[in-house]
Formats: structure tokens, sequence, C-alpha cells
């Protein structure tokens, strides 16, 4: 692809860096509530939320682990229910841990879904989702995140971690994609 073909996929920003950061602040603040100085473990989903934990971590306060998984979900057809395989598991226990999944972008709802009933499974002392960008429109199944930093419609997106086969992760921005010959993830 060429200088010019990369630039002109992105057809326009619609979360500016500004944005992003001022709501990874009061993410940082709830957060910080809710656990009132408990410790915490973020999960972060790869390679999607990779820039979104960087930040989300460096948000709060209270005493902070991190780990990170990489998940892909298979389905046939329309079925709700599928099975979520874990391609790169945490390096640790999450049981008695208060987890927060640390995820880019729900979408159909079923990778989370799946997640949460995986670790949910594994007892830890509590469960939450953060989600940078949440698309409510395209749900297939009942799946709402406990904390989510912007409602957006259905635009295919790239930027701040989220790719269009592979490229854009390092946009600081959230930025809607112009035309998606390459890529399967939508
Ligand atoms: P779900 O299981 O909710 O359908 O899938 C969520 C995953 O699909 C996200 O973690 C992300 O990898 C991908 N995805 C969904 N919508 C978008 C989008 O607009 N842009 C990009 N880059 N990835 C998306």
């Amino acid at each position: 692809m060429t200088t010019q073909e990369y630039e002109k996929n992105i057809k326009r920003v619609i979360i500016t860096e500004e944005e992003i950061a001022a709501a990874i602040k009061e993410a940082g603040k709830k957060i910080d509530a809710m656990y009132d100085g408990h410790p915490i473990l973020l999960v972060s989903v790869l390679k999607g939320a990779f820039v979104f934990m960087a930040d989300i971590c460096r948000a709060v306060t209270v005493p902070c682990e991190i780990g990170f998984m990489c998940a892909k979900s298979y389905y046939n057809g329309t079925e709700s229910a599928g099975v979520v395989k874990i391609t790169m598991d945490l390096d640790r226990d999450n049981k008695d841990y208060h987890v927060i999944i640390v995820e880019d972008i729900v979408d159909t709802g079923r990778t989370l879904n799946d997640l949460c009933r995986m670790l949910c499974a594994r007892n830890p002392r509590s469960l939450r989702v953060i989600t940078l960008l949440d698309k409510p429109s395209r749900r297939i199944v009942d799946f709402k995140p406990d904390l989510s930093l912007f409602t957006i419609p259905d635009y295919f997106v790239i930027g701040y971690g989220l790719d269009c086969a592979e490229y854009y992760r390092n946009l600081p921005y959230i930025a809607e994609y112009n035309e998606c010959k390459d890529c399967d993830k939508k």
C-alpha cells in the first residue's frame, strides 16, 4: 500500500486524541471509586486493546496488576452462542482477583460474552468489563459492558489500537475507515 492509499483510507476522525484522553481520565476515577483501594487485575484482549490498556492502567491509582490474553471466537451462521479459543492465556490464575477485562470495542458481543463465562469459571473475586468503544446496534448476544467510554454507530473504525488488515493501530485517534477490501473483521 502506498502512503497516499494509506492516508486516503482514513475517512474522517470521529474521536480525537484529546477526547480519548479526557474519557480515560474519567474512567480511571470511576475505577478507583469502584474498588476503593482494593487491588485489581486488568486483563487486556490483544491486539486491539493494547493502546487502551497502556493508558487506562496509568489512569488508575488502586494497586494494579496487568495481564494479556489473545482470544478468537468461532461461530457458525447466526448462532448466538459460540466457542472462544484462547490463543494466549493469562500468565497467572485469576482466582480471588478483582478482574477487569479491558477491551477495544464491543461489536456483536460474542467474544466478551464467551470470555466472561470462561474467566468466571476460574472463580475471580469479581469480574467487570471496560471497553473503549461500544457498537450496540450490532449486538447479537445480550452483552452489556460495565463501563463504556464511547458509543458509536455502525462504522468500521481504526486507530488507537484498532486495525484494518493490521494497519492503522498506531493512529492516536479513532477514525472511520473508507473501504475495507482486505479486511475480514466485519
Ligand atoms: P465481537 O465478538 O464483539 O463481535 O467482536 C469484537 C472484536 O471485533 C473486537 O475486539 C475487534 O477486534 C473486532 N471489531 C469489531 N468492530 C470493529 C471495528 O469497527 N473496527 C475494528 N478494527 N475491529 C472491530
